[in-house]
């Protein structure tokens, strides 16, 4: 193929801005709020819960903070406030999503939480509402769901939310990818009891980091901003009766996101036209798109693919590295990621599903046919293991809304020659 490699590089997914950013940086800057208080942050505030229609939201320094505190917020509702170095989970169940971002359930963990994973259904790449509700079958006794929408793709949030309120469970929504994204009209991030955005810089809009809690609930709004900033009594002087965190938006960082939600559905707008050139530009390819669910409205944060399984040809993973042989007609995720990476344009990997990752090899998986291991350590491959299925055979495109079509139209090429 005569392409030369783009002289500067293709991201997966940059940080766009637009100049209102450094304005409200600027006044932070000259009116000396350069901390964790000021316009900005109430500013987002009250921006981030207007937008994802939630009545509360609470601006932190990541999203990770964020699900970290929702899930001490859904454990002390549960089961109570903890003794002190006690999580608020100790030692209980908590159904997660799989195949997702360690950082959705990890806070599970720091609670002492044992998450018990659930499969993704092919229909949408999200958490499958039938293996959940063969879970709850399997698991009575489990409260809380923690689940996350792949790559501003929403797949049944709303079944999900209907599933744990029949057994009186409370959900948490990791929304981090889905900004802007909707369901039957209603924004993500306004399933959850308690919900988590992001504003890493590779998010659909950023302030280099940040996240916001979501929630309805004042008085949960108000903890989460207490925990967040160290948990101070109301007192003449540090006073402490629990816990607390460092984990509170900088004024700073609230300037920069402040600056990008004018132009969040102009990003979604990009991320839309990026997928749909994708669609037509690969359609008569052995491959299929990220699945758009009935009744949503992605925000088409991430394209990304999944090649038939009679097309792929030989790949072999282990822990830390990827072999394939190259056959003629047929690819694999691992040949189009060198492939791309040679002509200097970042795609990556389906996120790793967290039943087959070393950290959690030994937990819990829970399929559409019931208990997804044998009652031993080892991994023992299910009948029908959905999200490993998708990994193994799907990849993520450069999706920078600040790609020209020109640019896209040349990856769209090195990609069709890997099927060659
Ligand atoms: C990015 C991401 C997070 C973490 O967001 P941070 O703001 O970087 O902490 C959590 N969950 C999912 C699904 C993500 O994609």
């Amino acid at each position: 193929m005569k392409i030369r490699p783009f002289d500067k590089k293709i991201y997966l997914s940059s940080p766009t801005m637009h100049g209102e950013e450094l304005e409200y940086v600027t006044e932070a800057y000259r009116t000396n709020w350069m901390s964790t208080v000021g316009e900005n942050v109430n500013e987002v505030e009250r921006i981030a819960a207007e937008r994802a229609d939630m009545k509360y939201a609470v601006a932190l320094s990541c999203c990770t903070a964020a699900l970290h505190l929702c899930v001490k917020l859904a454990g002390e509702k549960l089961y109570g406030r903890p003794r002190v170095a006690c999580g608020a989970l100790q030692g209980k169940h908590v159904f997660c999503s799989d195949m997702t971002f360690s950082a959705t359930l990890n806070p599970v963990v720091y609670e002492g939480g044992i998450p018990v994973f659930i499969d993704t259904e092919a229909e949408s790449w999200n958490m499958d509402p039938i293996a959940l509700e063969k879970a709850f079958e399997l698991y009575p006794d489990v409260q809380l769901v923690v689940c996350a929408e792949l790559y501003g793709f929403p797949g049944r949030i709303d079944l999900i939310k209907k599933i744990c309120e029949e057994h009186g469970a409370l959900l948490i929504e990791d929304a981090a990818e889905a900004m802007g994204a909707r369901l039957n009209g209603k924004q993500c991030g306004s399933f959850g009891d308690y919900s988590a955005i992001s504003y890493n810089g590779n998010k659909i809009i950023t302030g280099s980091a940040g996240g916001c809690l979501l929630t309805n609930n004042i008085d949960d709004a108000n903890k989460a901003r207490k925990w967040s900033t160290q948990a101070r009594e109301n007192a003449p002087w540090y006073q402490h009766e629990e816990i607390g965190y460092n984990y509170r938006m900088s004024n700073v960082v609230a300037g920069v996101v402040r600056g990008q939600y004018p132009h969040l559905e102009e990003h979604i707008a990009q991320k839309k036209a990026v997928y749909e050139r994708y669609k037509e530009g690969l359609k008569n390819l052995p491959i299929r798109m990220n699945p758009i669910t009935h009744g949503t409205e992605p925000n088409y944060w991430l394209s990304a693919f999944v090649i038939d399984k009679d097309a792929m040809c030989k790949q072999v993973r282990d822990d830390t590295k990827a072999f394939y042989i190259s056959e003629s007609g047929k690819t694999c995720p691992t040949e189009i990621l060198e492939t791309l990476a040679k002509y200097n344009v970042e795609g990556r990997p389906i996120w790793k599903p967290m039943h087959m990752q070393p950290l959690y090899r030994m937990h819990e998986f829970i399929t559409r046919q019931g208990s997804g291991r044998a009652k031993t350590n080892a991994y023992i491959p299910v009948v029908e293991d959905v999200g490993a299925d998708i990994f193994e055979r799907g990849c993520c495109l450069p999706s920078d809304n600040k790609m020209t079509p020109e640019q896209q139209d040349i990856i769209i090429d090195i990609i069709r020659s890997c099927f060659d």
